[in-house]
């Protein structure tokens, strides 16, 4: 018996003229939330839409509890699905919306009603069950979409941009409210958004896709902290890249030439010579003024103010580098003597070797 839930192996589909997915492998334990993350068209739906049984794998296979899922019907895998659009019944009530997989799978009267209710508190709706959809908000449609998909116990439940249609602060309370039922309920979850903040906040694991492919799986202080291609760096937060070629490699540490000499953590697959590039995070650079220092240690290089953006709580400062690249450095307000620096102060960036990771050419992505 395996380990893992769910398993996806060597997992392709083409259409006419485009793989939409390539060779996906993937296996997720009981009880995990997981979230696809990608750009438009990288093929996280397409994905989802296999394990779901709505579409044929054009080669691989897909495992669940460590039999194959492909002979399977949708109806007879046991898996929930909530769409960004709520694809209620607009003809029939919440009751009955929500009553409709079990009445499908035979359930007995009794046990149909007592299910709807239950469900119905789960999700916050106890007295909404004799509306139709159209009586109700878009967050609350989309609670009865997930009260029908949870109300016949799936093993696992995929969740295709379910908050997409919502707007920022219903999405956020949304959001906590799905954690909760995934806490309460140890439901295994597979949730597709290209929201990265999304992902970071809601998931166990994130699968990045890109172009088809995964580009990398991982939590998400691994993904944000140790990205493994320029792709992930980039698409994960808000990053700063700095090119240049190898000159030195020494205990985890890579240092690169390109417009001075740059340190940071060394990915897998540098080589001295090659070219690479280092990624670091706005909120990992210290801004020095005119005739200050950086600290001994730190990697620094030295441009114009040409922005200056007010975040309220912190502040970004956008520098054109005498190298010609730009840099963004977020600050805390409160950090003292940033005040006097305005566009087109002269300023310089630092960072220590370990808040910076330097990537190599293989890393680039596949786009
Ligand atoms: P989005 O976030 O926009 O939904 P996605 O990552 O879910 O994007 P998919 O919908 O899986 O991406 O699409 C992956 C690729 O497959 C795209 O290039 C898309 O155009 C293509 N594709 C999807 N469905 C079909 C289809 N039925 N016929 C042909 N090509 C398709």
């Amino acid at each position: 018996m395996s380990k893992f839930l769910l398993e996806l192996d060597k997992v392709s589909k083409r259409f006419a003229g485009t793989v939409a997915v390539d060779d996906v492998s993937l296996s997720v334990s009981e009880g995990e939330f997981v979230t696809f993350l990608g750009p438009s068209g990288s093929g996280k739906t397409t994905t989802l839409m296999m394990i779901a049984g709505f579409l044929k794998l054009s080669s691989g296979r897909i495992m669940l509890a460590g039999k194959p899922l492909d002979p399977l019907p949708p109806y007879n895998r046991n898996i929930g699905m909530v769409f960004q659009h709520y694809a209620l019944f607009p003809h029939m009530t919440v009751e009955k919306n929500i009553a409709f997989p079990l009445e499908m799978r035979k359930t007995a009267r009794d046990d149909v009603k007592k299910r709807v209710a239950d469900v119905l508190q789960l999700v916050g709706l106890p007295q909404h069950g004799a509306r139709y959809p159209k009586q109700l908000s878009g967050g609350q449609q989309q609670r009865v979409a997930l009260a029908r998909a949870m109300v016949f116990q799936p093993r696992i439940l995929l969740m295709d941009e379910p908050l997409g249609a919502l707007d920022k602060k219903l999405r956020e309370q949304m959001q906590i409210e799905i954690m909760r039922l995934h806490r309460d309920l140890g439901i295994t979850i597979l949730y597709v958004t290209h929201d990265q903040e999304e992902a970071l906040v809601m998931s166990e694991r994130i699968a990045v896709f890109n172009d088809g492919g995964l580009e990398q799986v991982d939590s998400p202080n691994e993904l944000y902290e140790n990205p493994r291609s320029r792709f992930v760096a980039d698409f994960v937060g808000e990053t700063n890249f700095l090119e240049g070629r190898v000159v030195s490699l020494d205990a985890g540490v890579a240092a690169i030439e390109g417009g001075g000499v740059f340190a940071g953590r060394a990915g897998d697959d540098l080589a001295a010579g090659a070219q690479a590039t280092v990624a670091i995070r706005p909120e990992r650079l210290q801004v020095c003024r005119k005739g200050e220092t950086p600290v001994q240690g730190h990697s620094s290089v030295d441009g114009a103010v040409s922005d200056i953006v007010y975040l309220g709580r912190s502040r970004k400062y956008i520098a054109r580098l005498d190298s010609g690249e730009e840099l963004v450095a977020l600050v805390q307000a409160n950090v003292r003597g940033l005040d006097e620096i305005e566009i087109g102060s002269r300023v310089t960036f630092s960072w220590h070797p370990n808040d910076a990771k330097v990537l190599g050419e293989k890393s680039d992505g596949k786009s």
